[in-house]
């Protein structure tokens, strides 16, 4: 791996504390980071290095999933750490800064490879990359590249604007944009699942699956985030970007037998452009869009969303999105896509079940009794599971049939967090697991008609009570077709 400066805007933020700092020092200890190497946090408190330093090391006591306990690896990581007060507006500032990045540079023997992380308000993002540009810390004899967080942009408009101030700073292929659902585990293990399996690959189509469900749902409700939650909704915090994410993880999959293609992203940006657009009009005949109420969570009874703090009384905001989506290319026609994500629900779980199509033949000695179809569930959250559910003859049961799982699981505090990976792949120079701006530009495309639905209140907003599985109204998307939602059993 090169060489090279880590320079991260917010580096006194929540973010870096919680997830930044313990990635690079898990990549560190498994000696994933380049060999020299040289970091710079940027944020507004006036702190000195050793300040900086012992503030990074906190955040490893409390956050790493390995605390440190080899001094002197931790003093090795420490003593690459510096600190430079800098606000995101003062342009000299800048030059300031790309004398420390040079000075450092010098004085490990490194090149001119820069990393720059915006852990910073959306409203940063131009002013930053302008500014990187302006300075001459852009203008480096080798690579530079540019993380973003999310969120990026608010419709289809302010998207198109942000990618447009960016790209005036940096190239496609340099810049980074994180969505971190794509850095889980099992989100990244979910091409190998289908493909390094020709058990899975030869049924991964229309031929043999009936309907996919991709489910994120949440027990918390807005907590502390009402002023930005307010502005959001479900649909842009998770529908925008991660529920997409996962769809296209799920559709872009092509078995060896169906295509040579491994180019993960073109083929995600190949099922977004077969998304089926919904009129404004017709919105409300394959989105429901919902509220929660008040409730109980696991026993402890919860106030509505309009009680929240800081949460207007008439809030129209949604909490809740499901959503029924076709892919209309050959692999995927004709199986809906139903989606759904929603805040204050009955359990938190992050998972994708695959329906299979009922057998043709009825099972041997099933006489009239219905069996239940096959199943493949791919939990990602809280626990990694995969479980493949079929049917048998239970011999201790008058040879009744009965589903029975398969199931294989790992606890998710033996996994590596999704930053740690997906900042490997960046330092590495590997974007497969970065949202490309066509992904971005045509997930906003098919969601700007549904924001406009929403805004102009084509839909009714459902209540649910907290502690729920959603609006009713919720499982009628699903009726339709015959089906209906497998919850977490
Ligand atoms: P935060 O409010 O905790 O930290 C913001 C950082 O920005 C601080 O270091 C602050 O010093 C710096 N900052 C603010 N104004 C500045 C200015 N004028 N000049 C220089 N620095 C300035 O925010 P956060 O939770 O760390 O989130 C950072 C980004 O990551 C945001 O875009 C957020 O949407 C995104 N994000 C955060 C999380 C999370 O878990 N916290 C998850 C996903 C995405």
């Amino acid at each position: 791996m090169d060489a090279a400066t880590f320079i991260l805007f917010g580096s006194t933020g929540d973010l870096a504390k919680r997830k930044l700092f313990p990635a690079l020092y898990n990549l560190f200890l498994e000696q994933k980071m380049p060999q020299h190497f040289s970091f710079i946090g940027l944020g507004r408190k006036p702190f000195t290095d050793a300040e900086f330093q012992s503030y990074v090391e906190q955040s490893l006591n409390t956050f790493s999933r390995r605390k440190p306990s080899d001094h002197s690896a931790l003093k090795a990581f420490l003593g690459c750490f510096r600190y430079y007060a800098l606000d995101v507006n003062d342009k000299a500032g800048y030059v300031e800064l790309l004398k420390l990045v040079q000075k450092r540079e010098q004085e490990l023997g490194i090149p001119e490879n820069r990393m720059f992380y915006l852990s910073v308000a959306p409203e940063f993002f131009d002013v930053i990359a302008s500014n990187i540009k302006e300075s001459g810390l852009g203008d480096t004899a080798g690579w530079k590249r540019l993380i973003i967080e999310k969120p990026f942009g608010h419709d289809l408009k302010s998207a198109r604007a942000l990618n447009a101030e960016l790209s005036k700073s940096f190239e496609e292929e340099e810049i980074y944009r994180i969505d971190h659902y794509l850095g889980k585990p099992m989100v990244q293990n979910l091409e190998t699942l289908v493909s390094a399996n020709p058990v899975l690959g030869a049924l991964w189509s229309n031929r043999h699956i009936a309907n996919v469900q991709i489910t994120a749902s949440e027990t918390v409700g807005v907590e502390e985030r009402a002023g930005y939650y307010n502005s959001a909704g479900a649909i842009r915090d998770m529908f925008q970007n991660h529920l997409l994410q996962l769809l296209m993880m799920t559709a872009a999959i092509s078995s060896p037998m169906q295509s040579a293609e491994r180019n993960i992203r073109k083929q995600k940006i190949g099922v977004l452009r077969a998304l089926r657009p919904i009129s404004k009009e017709d919105a409300a005949h394959h989105i429901i869009r919902g509220q929660y109420g008040a409730g109980a969570i696991q026993e402890k009874p919860a106030v509505g969303y309009r009680e929240e703090p800081g949460v207007d009384a008439a809030s129209m905001t949604d909490t809740f999105v499901a959503a029924r989506l076709w892919i209309d290319n050959s692999l995927w026609q004709d199986v809906p896509f139903y989606i759904r994500t929603g805040k204050r629900m009955k359990d938190k779980s992050t998972r994708i079940v695959i329906e299979f199509k009922a057998g043709i033949k009825e099972p041997y000695g099933s006489g009239e009794q219905p069996t239940e179809p096959n199943r493949l569930t791919i939990q990602i959250n809280p626990d990694e599971k995969i479980t493949l559910q079929l049917n048998q003859k239970n011999a201790l049961n008058n040879g009744q049939l009965e589903p029975v799982n398969m199931e294989f699981s790992m606890p998710a505090n033996q996994l590596p967090d999704g930053y740690e990976l997906l900042l490997f792949d960046a330092l590495r120079g590997d974007a497969t697991f970065f949202a490309h701006w066509e992904e971005v530009e045509l997930a906003w495309e098919w969601v700007q008609l549904v924001l406009e639905a929403f805004q102009e209140n084509r839909l009714p907003l459902y209540p649910y009570p907290s502690g729920s599985y959603g609006p009713d109204a919720a499982d009628a998307l699903l009726e339709e077709q015959g089906f209906h939602w497998w919850q977490n059993e």
